[in-house]
């Protein structure tokens, strides 16, 4: 039996037609994130700071730092973009506290049951369904930790002829993607078959932040898995239990993502300064996260293992080390941040 989402989308294809894979993607993952808590052991993956405590106090000392140097201004406002459990946010405000740092918390999320989640472990947050609501009078400390992988991706596609839209189709009772009419596309020709992705939510959200930044302050740190440079390919990927799966099916039960093109969120963060990308692993060492662990790891001999563990899967090269890259933004009256050697 065909869950409500296919079904629902099957139908939708029968009656106007293929759809884009954009719309694919963010149908699957707005019913995907909308009834599930899809993190943890028990769920579908695993995060940064659901791995560690020191992925969310790095964040929150690397944003202390800038603040205190930024002048220290009075009020200041912590915004995350898709804080999963809160747990990074937890974290992060922790050791923010511990900085003389206590921003007001702002996450925006889209998930009723991702909200409960956040609600528990940070329960004074102000929640927005997108950023356009965020407060616009004061510097803005904005997180954003695989967030963007999960917006919707466009494909577009080579053909003799040209470039297409990709598009997905309902035939013989599976979604299968297909070639849609040509479109002028603003790249040049490419073998036949080629795949380049773009995320216009993605743009958008990143056009809006820098606005933000250079207009009232503050810096924003991004970290995804994604490549440095613009490229071709197709990255749509389902992952469920722990393990990849097929994209086309049972969209809504897995989560859908793509890989994050950091220069194009470069190139639409207009009118601030940047740093990076760099690695996580290299960013994270540069915050000190070796020093970090092993005070945590002398504190609690019991568990120095699993903490010494939980930072070589942060860190190391064919872990999430070097797919993971950190990219931040901050408004050009802001100090240049750490961690970015
Ligand atoms: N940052 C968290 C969770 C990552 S999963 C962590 O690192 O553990 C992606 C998060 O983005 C979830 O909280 C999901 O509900 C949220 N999300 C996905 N699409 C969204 C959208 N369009 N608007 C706001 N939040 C969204």
């Amino acid at each position: 039996m065909p869950d409500d989402l296919t079904e629902r989308l099957a139908r939708l294809i029968e009656t106007n037609g293929p759809i884009s894979v954009a719309q694919y993607m963010a149908e699957a993952n707005a019913h995907y994130y909308g009834t599930r808590d899809p993190l943890g052991a028990a769920g579908d993956f695993v995060t940064a700071p659901e791995i560690s405590q020191m992925f969310g106090e790095l964040v929150g000392l690397w944003l202390a730092d800038l603040w205190q140097r930024a002048g220290a201004p009075e009020r200041a406002c912590y915004v995350e973009l898709g804080p999963g459990r809160g747990t990074l946010a937890a974290d992060a405000l922790r050791a923010m506290k511990m900085a003389g740092l206590r921003p007001e918390v702002h996450f925006v999320e889209t998930s009723p049951a991702l909200r409960a989640a956040q609600r528990a472990r940070v329960p004074d947050a102000v929640w927005h369904d997108d950023v356009s609501t965020v407060p616009e009078d004061a510097p803005l400390l904005i997180v954003a930790n695989e967030f963007f992988d999960a917006l919707p991706a466009r494909q577009l596609l080579a053909s003799e002829e040209g470039w297409h839209e990709r598009l997905v189709d309902w035939r013989d009772g599976r979604f299968v993607p297909v070639a849609g009419p040509r479109i002028p596309a603003p790249l040049a020709p490419a073998e036949a078959g080629t795949i380049v992705e773009t995320s216009p939510a993605s743009v958008a959200i990143v056009r809006e932040l820098a606005r933000r930044l250079a207009e009232q302050g503050g810096a924003a740190l991004i970290v995804d898995y994604g490549h440095v440079r613009s490229g071709t390919g197709d990255t749509l990927q389902a992952v469920e239990k722990h393990g990849f799966a097929d994209p086309w099916e049972q969209p809504g039960a897995r989560d859908l993502t793509v890989h994050v093109d950091f220069e194009a969120l470069r190139k639409a963060a207009a009118g601030v300064a940047l740093a990076g990308p760099t690695t996580q692993g290299e960013w994270l060492k540069e915050m000190g996260i070796e020093v970090r662990a092993a005070l945590l790891a002398k504190a609690a001999p019991a568990r120095a293992e699993e903490i010494m563990a939980a930072k070589e899967r942060l860190v190391a090269a064919d872990q999430m080390g070097e797919l993971f890259k950190v990219l931040a933004l901050r408004a050009e009256s802001w100090p240049e941040p750490a961690g970015f050697a």
